[in-house]
């Protein structure tokens, strides 16, 4: 998968916000089509009707994927991986297995170089096992496993914790 340098921010694509509803985000991507509909630049010289072109491209695939739920959540859960890892660095990556688990609290830590800790909740794990569960099919052809970016609470430090079973508890 490329998230990095060749995929510019959808939201940023259609002048939105990524909290911003379907229909607002709908009306944005009509409004910029208004604009940039290669119909509209037929009386523009050649770069201004390709450079019209290529931005109407840009919206149209940035709408098609933030108009569909299930992509638009999908890239939602990508970006928002993608913001945190150039946020924090990620150290590395933790098996959920190797945390040390909290019967009373309920949650897992991992001790970070700093002798902070990096900690997840029970229900953080549950609600990420069933969330990839949901596009199962989908994951075990990616290759993917289930996981979330966890930061250290004493330090800028993060690490990627993943499980692929949910573990007994
Ligand atoms: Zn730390």
């Amino acid at each position: 998968m490329c998230a990095s340098s060749c995929e510019k921010d959808l939201y940023a694509v259609l002048g939105a916000n990524p909290s911003e509803s379907t229909e607002e985000l709908r009306h944005r991507y009509q409004q910029l089509v208004l604009k940039c509909h290669p119909d509209r630049l037929s009386g523009h010289s050649s770069s201004e009707a390709e450079m019209g072109l290529k931005r109407f491209l840009e919206v149209d695939a940035a709408w098609k994927i933030l108009s569909d739920e299930n992509k638009r959540r999908d890239y939602d859960l990508l970006r928002r991986a993608h913001d945190l890892k150039q946020d924090w660095p990620v150290d590395s990556t933790v098996f959920l297995e190797d945390m040390i688990w909290n019967n009373d609290e309920r949650l897992y830590t991992h001790c970070c170089r700093c002798g902070g800790a990096f900690i997840i909740d029970e229900e953080e794990v549950q609600e990420e096992t069933l969330r990839s569960s949901s596009q199962e099919e989908e994951q075990t052809t990616r290759g993917q496993s289930k996981g979330v970016i966890v930061c250290c609470d004493t330090c800028s430090l993060s690490v990627y914790v993943t499980w692929t079973n949910l573990p007994q508890s």
